[in-house]
């Protein structure tokens, strides 16, 4: 098959490599479509030679693994790319990333979306609804990572929310919150083309940075830029009693003046990743027409084109997702 191996530097090289082959209890995919995440552009670099990224994926099963029961060829899947045991007390309740054997796919773990083949778990590969278009399965991952934000946080119907940080996490966040009825859905970040894309998934208000916005009237908060600074903002804009999320990803210690947040009552909670049940909620939100994904698309690319497509995520030169179409 064909893929993009990452070569020295962060580079992709397209080469010819063997087809990957299901072991037992899993699935071969044909890749149809895999989106290009701003945390690729941060992990390329220590990613070994060799390695196949891409962790926002679907596609069609050609393969099926000894053991692997219940599957036939032809279904169209999308892929949640953490690969579980299937047995411990994480697994069952769903919260898969927390399994001690986790394996992530495309960023170190398993091979990913950047290639015509990848085999994953059946468990991991959550079926299509009759009637989506098999491209949209690599919108899945970035709109569950949204609906895991809202559900962390309980976001509700009469929210007042502010979404810090309108990249594809923000996007998804802000179109979860419109769907949930929130009252009012203020975005924030620094970049224009950004601040536009959140108005049009449904922001009732954009700002250019978070001091813009009036201290505490908010009631849920998500931090999806990942800045440490953010925490503190994310109190003086809270609400007594609000709730606030972080979901942005940062390795800076975070500086943070907790006696604001004991004030006010706020809880701070953490997201990352999502559950096989969240993958089946957007999946049949896709379906029922409750979220529409295309506007989460910005551009298609095919395999000879994903180095400039990195390129262009690492200077943000698109609002939204560069899909491959390997
Ligand atoms: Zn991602
Ligand atoms: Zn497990």
């Amino acid at each position: 098959m064909r893929a993009a191996v990452i070569a020295s530097g962060g580079r992709y090289e397209i080469s010819e490599v063997p087809d990957p082959s299901p072991g037992p209890g899993e699935l071969l995919l044909r890749v149809t479509a895999c989106g290009f995440c701003g945390s690729d552009v941060k992990a390329r670099a220590a990613m070994p030679a060799g390695e196949i990224m891409g962790h926002e994926f679907g596609g069609e099963v050609v393969g099926i693994g000894p053991e692997t029961t219940g599957w036939r060829e032809g279904t169209q899947v999308a892929v949640l790319p953490a690969l579980s045991c299937g047995r411990c007390e994480w697994c069952a309740s769903g919260r898969v990333i927390h399994c001690p054997q986790v394996r992530l796919v495309g960023l170190g773990g398993s091979g990913g979306g950047f290639a015509e083949l990848a085999v994953v778990t059946a468990a991991a590969a959550i079926p299509l609804a009759p009637g989506i278009d098999p491209l949209y399965s690599a919108l899945v991952e970035p709109f569950a990572v949204g609906l895991h934000i809202a559900r962390t946080g309980h976001l509700t119907e009469g929210d007042d929310v502010l979404v810090v940080g309108a990249g594809t996490v923000g996007l998804t966040t802000i179109a979860w919150a419109r769907q949930r009825g929130a009252r009012r859905i203020t975005a924030v970040d620094p970049v224009a083309i950004r601040r536009s894309a959140a108005a049009s998934f449904g922001a009732t208000e954009v700002v250019g940075s978070v001091e813009e916005v009036a201290a505490g009237t908010y009631s849920f908060v998500a931090e999806c830029a990942g800045r440490a600074s953010l925490l503190d903002a994310c109190v003086t804009v809270a609400r007594p009693g609000g709730r606030i999320v972080m979901a942005g990803v940062t390795i800076e210690p975070t500086p943070f003046a907790s006696v604001a947040a004991l004030m006010k009552e706020v809880s701070v909670g953490f997201a990352v990743y999502y559950t096989p049940e969240e993958f089946r909620t957007v999946v049949d939100a896709f379906a029922g027409g409750q979220i529409d994904p295309e506007p989460l698309i910005a551009r298609w690319v095919g395999l000879s084109e994903v180095n400039e497509a990195f390129d262009d995520l690492a200077n943000v030169t698109a609002s939204a997702k560069i899909l491959l179409r390997p």
